[in-house]
């Protein structure tokens, strides 16, 4: 396994298309460029949308993966580019803490030349995702609206409708601007059949500076993860693709259910490579253990 270096690199200078309505090129080709040098094209034009919207118009079908990986193969052929890279976000309550909202950003990259496909992942905990029902701009409104960090971050206001009534019906997007929000709240309240707006966070990357650094850090992860070369066919994209459980228990030194080592592979030959957990942890505390711990 090489050190990151673009120097040398296959992928210094080359081209890299890019499918996206909302200007995800200015978190990901600053990355990109800078580790392991690859040069991002955008595709212009392309409706992205067809494949699901986050405002929900447009049913997403597939898994966010199958999503990421779709939209990067459709700037790859509109461009006539061997290597795409894609984004994909979604967002919903913390899996163990529900009162908190999380993000997942996924970066999808492919290169055909060599048959590389590989998905990128981070977890976001910085998230302004949030909604509210509310029927005027009042007190609780304002405390929302400061705690999504509007109008740096746009909002999408709707009729408030029971779920599973997708009537048609007023619907703002975008809205970044406290006269215009004013003006959405009371039609779409009014157009409601419960007096209520439905507010919610805009989380396109253009109206959302804080997922949009949230896809950079994630860029510059699959840059450093690009600049790998895999030992034994030279392919970049060498990195973390599992975990071996069994670790030890420092009492006992019966395997446990805790994460021994991680797993780095190719992901294009198969070559993988057993390391030490990236915390040190050696053994497992007893109290993890079956036998000692039953
Ligand atoms: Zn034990
Ligand atoms: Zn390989």
């Amino acid at each position: 396994m090489s050190a990151p270096s673009r120097v040398g690199h296959p992928y210094a200078g080359a081209a890299v298309a890019l499918a996206t309505k909302h200007q995800k090129q200015d978190a990901i080709a600053p990355a990109l460029g800078a580790v392991p040098g690859l040069r991002v094209v955008v595709a212009q034009g392309l409706d992205t949308d067809a494949l699901g919207t986050f405002t929900g118009e447009i049913p997403r079908p597939g898994t966010p993966s199958q999503t990421a990986l779709t939209k990067a193969r459709l700037g790859m052929r509109a461009l006539g580019v061997a290597r795409g890279v894609a984004s994909e976000g979604s967002f919903g309550p913390h899996p163990e803490l529900g009162f908190v909202a999380v993000g997942v950003e996924l970066l999808a990259f492919i290169d055909d030349e060599l048959g590389i496909e590989l998905v990128e992942r981070r977890i976001c905990e910085q998230t302004n995702f949030a909604h509210l029902e509310t029927g005027a701009l009042d007190a609780r409104t304002e405390s929302f609206l400061a705690r999504v960090s509007f109008p740096a971050h746009a909002l999408i206001v709707r009729a408030n409708r029971p779920p599973g009534d997708d009537a048609p019906g007023p619907l703002y997007k975008g809205v970044s601007d406290l006269a215009v929000l004013r003006r959405a709240i009371a039609q779409c309240a009014a157009a409601s059949s419960d007096g209520q707006a439905r507010l919610e966070t805009d989380m396109r990357a253009h109206k959302n500076p804080t997922r949009m650094g949230e896809i950079a850090l994630l860029a510059a992860a699959l840059g450093r993860r690009l600049a790998q070369t895999c030992v034994a066919c030279g392919a970049p994209g060498f990195g973390l693709v599992g975990v071996e459980r069994g670790l030890r228990c420092c009492l006992c030194a019966r395997p446990t259910e805790l994460v021994a080592c991680e797993l780095d592979g190719c992901a294009r030959c198969g070559h993988s490579e057993r390391r030490p957990r990236s915390d040190g942890l050696g053994c497992a505390d007893p109290a993890c253990c079956e036998h000692c711990n039953p």
